[in-house]
């Protein structure tokens, strides 16, 4: 369903590649943590996914189709299939938890209705479920800028979640976590993947996180993929 090949990216003519030849497949029920430093390029991997990042060279296709020749309307589909988690979250503060979590099924048919804050019942059930299964009962009405850290990423998680997407990708969800908090997020991660059936990317510079959670795990360098395995496969590489 993702197919990546020989894709480059650079920001600069003269800079270093920040994708470099990079190749991959990836089918849904993976779930794949792309390890790497700071700069290795994992966030110009996942703009390059979701079509806001154009590759310099090479082709990016999501389920049969070529995101760099998408029109407007097909990148918003795009978009629509492709749930997403930030490390800062990128909530509205002065919304709820609730409201944010709406704002997750703009994406598919934006109309004037859900614009105007009116949804149907199918919408609010599906919000009340997903709240449900992200642990945020008891929190809905609370505003996001007085959730905790934890809590916002919940948010983020059940926004995504009611997109109903293909593909969950997160871009260092948890580095503005504590640990205890992190690994909470990547468990819940972990049983809505087992549950949804996603394909699941997310970036991380933690290595334990990694092996942890990961079916697979993407080392990049400088751009590169230097490691592609299981994290069984690390520990040996190790
Ligand atoms: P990571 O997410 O692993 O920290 P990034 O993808 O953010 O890595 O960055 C990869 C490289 O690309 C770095 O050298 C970074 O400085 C550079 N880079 C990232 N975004 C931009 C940008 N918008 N303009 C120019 N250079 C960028
Ligand atoms: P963070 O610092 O929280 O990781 P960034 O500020 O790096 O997040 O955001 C990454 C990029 O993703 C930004 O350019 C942002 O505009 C974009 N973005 C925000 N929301 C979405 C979304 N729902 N789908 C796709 N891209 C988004």
């Amino acid at each position: 369903m993702l197919d990546l090949q020989n894709v480059f990216v650079k920001y600069q003519p003269g800079d270093l590649p920040a994708l470099n030849d990079v190749t991959f497949q990836a089918e849904r029920g993976e779930f794949i943590c792309v390890l790497g430093r700071s700069g290795a390029g994992k966030s110009t991997l996942v703009r390059t996914i979701n079509g806001l990042q154009r590759p310099s060279s090479g082709a990016v296709t999501v389920s049969g189709k070529n995101v760099a020749m998408l029109s407007s309307k097909e990148q918003r589909l795009l978009r629509a299939d492709i749930g997403m988690i930030f490390q800062h979250f990128q909530l509205i503060p002065r919304l709820t938890a609730r409201q944010n979590i709406y704002t997750g099924m703009f994406g598919r048919r934006p109309s004037w209705k859900n614009l105007a804050g009116i949804f149907s019942t199918a919408d609010h059930r599906r919000a009340s479920e997903a709240i449900e299964s992200v642990g945020l009962a008891g929190f809905e009405q609370r505003r996001a800028e007085n959730l905790s850290g934890g809590q916002k990423q919940r948010v983020g998680v059940a926004r995504a979640l009611v997109q109903n997407p293909l593909m969950l990708l997160g871009d260092e969800p948890v580095a503005s976590l504590d640990p205890t908090t992190s690994n909470e997020i990547f468990q819940l991660l972990t049983d809505l993947h087992e549950q949804q059936d996603w394909l699941t990317i997310v970036n991380v510079h933690n290595i334990e996180l990694a092996k942890k959670f990961a079916s697979r795990i993407i080392g990049m360098k400088d751009g590169k993929i230097v490691f592609d395995g299981s994290p069984a496969e690390m520990t040996e590489a190790e």
